[in-house]
């Protein structure tokens, strides 16, 4: 399998030369060549399997230059009880009427970001291994990135995480969780300043060709192609659960922000995964349900974006969306280019025409929402959801088609988001065991000015040349 850019650079690329890279070098994202096409029979022999084989053999279909072996090995040592809570790894969890969530929340940091990120670290450091490489990430967050980042880089051999946060502007949990990392590879530098300052400094330093070339500087953003790959596996487990045959369909529901996780959700339909409705919710940073209604694509800057009670979904400018214009384009990356080196664009009436067929609708979530939701879904089915599964469940309610199951993917536990659970519903959520009292661990972490140089010089003291 070649890999090939949005924009149209014609340099065929294999996965591992991706791997370990963000952008294509012309500025779009890539793609594989085409889609692998999974067939009944194929279906059918992938029902019985557990995760991990049903990964393997997934990722074995678009990644052909790691020995089976090793690959199998890599996605054995990801995928194991003992990390995401059950043999099932994604267990749906019914709540009435044909619509269930499916829990994708139960790794290390009690969010779906686990899903990837965990299969990314044994990747990068099976990668860098084999190069004799090694390989600082430099990130920016303002929660669920950079810990599951963190936790799956934590202990691995050749990489280091520089993870920029604002000081002081984490919930304590999160703070907590990221802190009391006590890895000799992890730095957590704690900026005085808000998270576009973290960001802004993280382009900087990326923007020092020089400075990213001798210090080795990568990232693990949600473009890198690895990422979303890994989660694709969970739109066929949840399907497998979901149904008895393949002759049913079924629809997914989505709480969305860089259009990372849904994409994968496309691409599992492009294979002939039989998804009937893909569901995006967005919450009131709603640019996404505005193009998925109207063909019009208007990205916001920060200051036009909301902060919400759902703020992993704060995202005004979706950074995966160019994927999935460009199949809806036919794959013309001469007019995805033109679309996207615009400052937001509008599709002609033929295009947007295209939409329905890849079987995407959208709609969007108030904090009101969220609240009603949580509570009537706590009230009617004894069930626990956090801030983003209510922004998929309120939408899920509207679009759901009767016959036809809904997935609402559970994007996070409502541990993370406790605050707004209390305002919800009147009760402390639970903590998974274990987390009880990690407020009160140790804490590493540096703060530091909102200042370039002043980061690139504790990168050049802990890093060994
Ligand atoms: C990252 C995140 C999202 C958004 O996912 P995208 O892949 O960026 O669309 C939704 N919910 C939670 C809890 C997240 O951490």
């Amino acid at each position: 399998m070649k890999y090939l850019s949005t924009r149209g650079d014609p340099t065929p690329r294999r996965f591992s030369e991706i791997l370990l890279e963000g952008l294509a070098p012309d500025g779009g994202l890539y793609l594989p060549q085409r889609y692998p096409q999974v067939d009944a029979a194929t279906l059918a022999k992938w029902r019985s399997l557990d995760y991990a084989e049903l990964a393997f053999e997934i990722l074995s279909l678009y990644i052909d230059d790691i020995p089976a072996e090793d690959l199998r090995a890599l996605v054995r040592r990801t995928y194991t009880a003992k990390v995401f809570g059950t043999q099932a790894i994604v267990p749906l969890k019914p709540l009435a009427d044909g619509i269930s969530l499916e829990a994708l929340s139960n790794g290390p940091t009690l969010a779906f970001k686990d899903m990837a990120m965990q299969l990314l670290g044994q990747l990068f450091e099976y990668e860098l291994g084999r190069r004799g490489q090694t390989l600082n990430i430099l990130g920016a967050t303002s929660g669920d990135t950079g810990s599951a980042a963190e936790y799956a880089m934590r202990g691995k051999k050749g990489v280091n995480v520089f993870m920029l946060s604002p000081h002081g502007r984490m919930s304590p949990f999160q703070q907590a969780q990221m802190f009391s990392l006590q890895d000799a590879n992890i730095h957590n530098l704690a900026v005085e300043g808000v998270f576009d300052d973290c960001q802004d400094i993280v382009k900087a330093v990326s923007n020092d060709l020089d400075f990213k070339r001798k210090y080795r500087i990568g990232t693990v953003n949600s473009i890198n192609w690895a990422r979303l790959l890994a989660q694709v596996v969970y739109y066929f487990a949840g399907y497998f659960q979901a149904t008895k045959t393949d002759a049913e369909k079924v629809s997914f529901c989505v709480p969305s922000g860089n259009f990372g996780n849904i994409c994968a959700g496309h691409v599992a339909r492009m294979m002939g995964l039989p998804i009937d409705q893909l569901v995006l919710a967005t919450n009131e940073n709603d640019v996404l349900d505005e193009f998925f209604k109207t063909g019009r694509y208007a990205p916001r800057g920060a200051a036009e974006t909301f902060e919400t009670s759902s703020p992993s979904m704060d995202i005004s400018k979706a950074s995966n969306f160019e994927r999935f214009v460009f199949d809806l384009l036919g794959r013309d990356a001469a007019r995805t280019r033109e679309l996207f080196t615009a400052n937001g664009f509008e599709l002609s009436p033929a295009e947007r025409a295209r939409i329905a067929s890849f079987g995407f609708v959208s709609g969007r979530s108030t904090h009101a929402d969220r609240l009603w939701t949580i509570k009537r879904c706590w009230e009617a089915h004894g069930v626990l959801i956090d801030t983003h599964t209510a922004d998929g469940l309120k939408v899920a309610l509207e679009q759901h088609q009767p016959g036809t199951p809904m997935l609402v993917l559970e994007t996070a536990l409502p541990a993370k988001f406790a605050e707004t659970i209390r305002e919800a519903v009147g009760i402390e959520p639970p903590r998974p065991a274990g987390l009880e009292n990690i407020e009160a661990l140790p804490k590493r972490f540096e703060v530091m000015p909102a200042d370039t140089a002043a980061v690139k010089q504790f990168i050049v003291r802990h890093v060994e040349l």
